[in-house]
Order: structure tokens, then sequence, then C-alpha cells
């Protein structure tokens, strides 16, 4: 490993957080201020090299309880206000975002792992995030419903109250916005907890949303701490009115049945095993760097990630050929370089679990790896999480990694023979998340698309998500919906208003006495 290659995270991390939080002290931001943490010690660690970047206090819940407060009393301020106020307060936020956007853009590299290349083009789609939320605040308004009785009938849709958001580490500051946004445009406060792996990007948003004009205090409270400590005493504090999950299948169900004990409802954004299907008729230049995109940016840590490649098999051997060797040259390497497109795992547990599920897959001999398997060469020696694009053929439709999410650059190909037979591999695993279609024939795309099991369908595409359109998933990959105008009904409850509009009773019963 040339020396330098990683350098020191630690103090650009220092800087960048003084900068962008005003303090290099790590904690929970609770109405302006950052509180230190009252549990165990927790350690942020450099995805590149694996060396420590800090360590800060887990919240706990004398933290929770005064993210709660502050809460409260910051939605009561903010619903107070004209509805086309909330909006421009929204756009100030954005403002914030976009100022400090190379920053926000590095902190996450560093903190992260990702490349800079997504990390920049996420902080944007935050930013894009509030601007469209931002629109929707003086939009959203009830209906008059045509009753059938002499009566005025109409909706309200009520913010709930304060919302708990769980986020995951794969997209910390993309994941913080998407739901962040939504939760404050329908007049809720929100506390969100990140990953204890990934925080300061989160912790950096809510810190903007306090300084931007318009946006009371507390309104975005962010926990630093970990998910059965801090993460549990929120989806079980007395005042939380909804809880948005985004991270792992375990996790969720555990946090959906806790917050259903205090009979708060929650949004559950889940893994996913997606089919990338290409059918013999496709413009392969384009499937194949379709399929690339898919599964391997990100290093795969993407829910949407493309990581089942079903392939007819009459062009199966040279669409894996090709693939394998396009594979083999993207650039692997330090993320804060531009030029780099797939950087290091996120974390040791990650990356154990990806070796873990390539080494089961081809223990029994009939799955062949056709390129990957390893770290790249170059960085076999570094101590960072790094694990080579991989591909693995001949994989059995019921074997563990054609049907678990791997959550890494790992992609697991699986031809088939009929329309008939794409689909039903396409909806044989128990997630149902996103898909691509690849095919000349719009009639065929369309078709397939109405039959696979999952929230979001490309045709000839992937991966493209919008903060406009809905998206969520079927199965196992959850349920309830983020971004666009489900999201933001999805953070209200609507109100049934009635007014008697007859000249006598509607429903005349008693005495007038
Ligand atoms: P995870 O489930 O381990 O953790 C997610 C979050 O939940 C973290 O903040 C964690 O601290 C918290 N948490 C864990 N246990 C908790 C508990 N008992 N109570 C409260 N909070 C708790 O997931 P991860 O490993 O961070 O992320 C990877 C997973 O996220 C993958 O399965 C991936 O597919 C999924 N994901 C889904 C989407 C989507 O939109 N569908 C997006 C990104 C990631």
């Amino acid at each position: 490993m040339p020396d330098g290659l990683f350098p020191d995270a630690s103090p650009r991390v220092r800087t960048l957080l003084r900068t962008l939080l005003g303090t290099d002290v790590v904690g929970s931001l609770v109405a302006g201020e950052i509180l230190p943490g009252t549990g165990e010690s927790l350690t942020l660690t450099n995805p590149a090299d694996g060396r420590t970047i800090l360590t800060y206090a887990d919240a706990g819940a004398p933290v929770v309880d005064a993210a709660f407060g502050a809460a409260a009393k910051a939605q009561r301020a903010w619903t107070a206000l004209p509805a086309a106020a909330r909006g421009r307060a929204m756009w100030n936020v954005a403002a914030f975002i976009r100022a400090h956007a190379a920053d926000i853009a590095e902190l996450e590299t560093l903190s992260a792992g990702k490349p800079i290349r997504d990390t920049t083009a996420e902080v944007a789609r935050v930013a894009e995030m509030f601007e469209y939320y931002a629109g929707w605040c003086d939009k959203l308004h009830g209906e008059v419903i045509p009753v059938p009785s002499g009566h005025l009938a109409y909706t309200r849709h009520e913010p709930l109250g304060t919302v708990v958001q769980i986020t995951p580490w794969n997209a910390p500051v993309f994941t913080a916005g998407w739901q962040v946004a939504p939760a404050i445009c329908a007049g809720n406060a929100t506390v969100l907890k990140p990953s204890e792996l990934t925080p300061l990007t989160s912790l950096v948003l809510g810190a903007l949303c306090d300084r931007a004009e318009g946006i009371p205090r507390g309104l975005v409270s962010v926990l630093a701490g970990a998910g059965p400590t801090t993460g549990a005493a929120a989806v079980a504090h007395r005042d939380t009115r909804l809880v948005v999950f985004v991270g792992s299948a375990e996790a969720g169900a555990r946090i959906a049945s806790e917050a259903a004990r205090n009979i708060v409802p929650s949004i559950l954004e889940l893994g996913g095993k997606s089919a990338n299907i290409v059918l013999p008729d496709a413009d392969l230049d384009r499937a194949i760097l379709g399929a690339q995109a898919a599964i391997f940016a990100a290093a795969g840590q993407s829910c949407v990630a493309g990581s089942r490649l079903l392939v007819h098999e009459s062009i199966r051997d040279a669409l894996v050929e090709r693939l394998s060797r396009a594979a083999a040259r993207i650039p692997v390497g330090a993320p804060t370089d531009p030029a780099t497109q797939i950087g290091p795992v996120n974390n040791r547990r990650q990356l154990d679990r990806i070796t873990r599920m390539v080494g089961d897959a081809t223990a029994g001999g009939g799955t062949q790896i056709a390129t990957g398997g390893a770290a790249p060469d170059a960085l076999r020696d570094s101590p960072g999480y790094w694990y080579a694009p991989t591909i693995l053929d001949g994989v059995a439709p019921d074997a563990e990694i054609a049907r678990e999410e791997v959550f890494g650059p790992v992609l697991a190909v699986l031809p088939f023979a009929s329309e008939e037979e794409a689909v039903a591999l396409a909806n044989a695993t128990p997630y149902g998340l996103a898909g691509s279609i690849w095919t000349a024939d719009p009639a065929r795309a369309h078709r397939m698309a109405a039959a696979i099991r999952a929230g979001t369908v490309w045709i000839n595409g992937t991966k493209t998500i919008h903060v406009s359109a809905p998206f969520g998933g079927f199965g196992r990959s959850g349920f309830g919906r983020s971004s666009g105008r489900e999201a933001l009904l999805a953070y209200t409850a609507a109100k049934s208003v009635w007014v008697e509009t007859a000249a006598s009773p509607a429903t005349p019963f008693g005495h007038p006495g």
C-alpha cells in the first residue's frame, strides 16, 4: 500500500465539523445545542483505512427526552406560521445546503467512505428535496367531499406531531434529507436517529435547519447514538406519533412491533434483491453499462442495487464475459479521488458479511466467480474495507446469494428461457423493492413492468429515483411510501369536518324540550 494514499481523515473531519457544526465535539443536536451523550463510547472509523476518526458517547434516554421536549415546543411555533412562510423557511435550508455542499460531501466521503463523485451528487439531491417540499407547504390542502346528506364536509391534512426517523449508514445525508423534508413540510417536528456509524452529516443537516431563518430551533433534532439504546428509546417515547425506519428487515420488524405496542404507525423502507432483466433484443451496450451501475455503484451498498442479473440464455455467455471484463476495469480506490467509482465497504461487519456470503455461494462448486471475489489486488494489504466488483455465474435460483441481500458489489447471474420465466425469477425472492427490464419491445416492457412485484421498475434504465416520485417496497422490502405527494400524506392524518347546512337537522332525534 503506497504511503499517503489515505491521509489520516481525523484532522480534516474535525476542521469540517468546526466549520459546519460550530464544534468538533460530537453529541446530539437538540434545539441548536450539541448535548453530550450519557451512554457508552462509540467509535467512528474511516472505512478507507480502518483508522479511528473520533469517539463519542451514545445519547441515551435523557437526551432523547430533551429532544422530544424541544420538538413539541418547536412544532407549535412551526404550525403557527402561515404555510407560505414555512415554504420560504425550507428554501432557506436548501440555500444553506447548496452553500456548504462541497464541505458536506467531503465530510460524508471521509466518514462513510463513499466516493466523492457520489456524495457530491447526493448533497445536491438533498437541497432539491427541501426545494421540492418547500413548494408543497402551501399546496397541501384538503378537499370538499360531496356527501349525500345536508352537510358541507371537508378534509384537513393535519400534522401528526413529533415523528421519529431512523436511518442507515449507506447514504446518510441523502436519507436524512429524504425523510426530514416531507416530515417538516407536513407540519411535524422530527427526531432523527442516524446510524451510529455515520451520524456526522445528519448532525450538520440538523444544524443547517436550526440556522435557517424561519425554522424554529428544535424542529429537527438529531440523536447521535446506537439503535438498541437511543433508537429504541425514541421509538418507545410517549410523544412519538410515527416511526419511519430505513434499514434492514430484521431491525425494521423489531421497531415496527415496538411502535405498534404504543399504537404508533410505521413506514418501513427495507432492503431489496432487485432483478436486472436483459432480454435478447436489448441494446446490449446500454444494458452492460446499466448492469454495472445497478450493482457496483456505491460498492453495491444500495437498497435498490440490481444484485441479480437475469439474462436470456442465448446471450448469457457473451454478456457475462463482457461484463466481467468491464467490471475488472472500474476504478476502485481512495474515495476522496474524483476518479474513483467504487470506494470501500462502509464497515468491517459488512465486509465480513460479503466475504461470508460469497464464500458460502461458491463452496459447493456449482457457482463460479467470473471476476472479483476478494479485495482488489492493489488494495489487498490495505487495512481498509475493500471488495472488488464481483460476478457470480451459475447461481441456483434457490441459493442464499440469489434470494438474500448481500449489500455489497456482488452480482448473481441467473439465466432464463422465456419472458414468463424471467418474471417468475424476478418475483422469486421475499423482497420487492425495484427492478429493471432491458428490451427493445415496448409492449413487452410494459407487460413485464406490470407483472414484477416491486415498488419501482425501470425500463431500459436503472436506479433513477427522484423526490417527486413515490418510492417504497412490496413484501420484505417494507411498506408505506417515501417521496412525492404520497410521503406528504403519510406524514399527516386526514381529519373530516362536517358542517350542517340543511334547514333542519340531518338526523332528527329526541325532543326540543
Ligand atoms: P440496520 O437495520 O442495522 O440499522 C438501521 C438503523 O436502525 C440504524 O440507525 C440503527 O442504529 C437503527 N437500529 C437498529 N436496531 C434498532 C432498534 N432496536 N431500535 C431502534 N433503532 C435501531 O441497517 P444498516 O445496516 O444500517 O443498513 C443497511 C440496510 O438498510 C440494508 O438492508 C439496506 O437495504 C437498507 N436500506 C434500505 C433503504 C430503502 O429505502 N428501502 C435505503 C437504504 C438502506
